[in-house]
């Protein structure tokens, strides 16, 4: 078992490459790969990895290279505030979070 045997259960190996990679102006194919991200079972994996790994391009979990470049920024600023309180949900494409509430 490795730390990458998530990727055999990927929905994108199911479908075609090119619309994980759309150019700036083809959104229809960017909503199209998110919508299969939304269905596949390893988002919450493929969205850490992604993450990870500043110099992927594409659409990876629901998200594209902006949103993910905003959620290592908002995973900054929480650990450098030290702000408990609030857990980025890593849902893709939501781009939410959501705030715990503490006593
Ligand atoms: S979340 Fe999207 S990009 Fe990631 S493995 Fe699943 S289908 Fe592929």
């Amino acid at each position: 078992m490795t730390q990458y045997d998530w990727m055999d259960d990927a929905l994108c190996r199911q479908v075609s490459p090119e619309i994980f990679h759309p150019t700036i102006q083809e959104t229809s194919l960017a909503n199209k790969a998110k919508a299969v991200c939304a269905n596949c079972p390893v988002i919450d994996a493929c969205l850490e990895y992604a993450l990870e790994m500043p110099g992927v391009t594409g659409i990876y979990a629901g998200t594209n290279e902006k949103e993910r470049r905003l959620m290592r920024r908002r995973r900054e600023q929480n650990a450098t505030q030290g702000n408990q309180g609030v857990r980025d949900t890593g849902t893709a494409g939501q781009q939410t979070s959501i705030r715990i509430p503490t006593r």
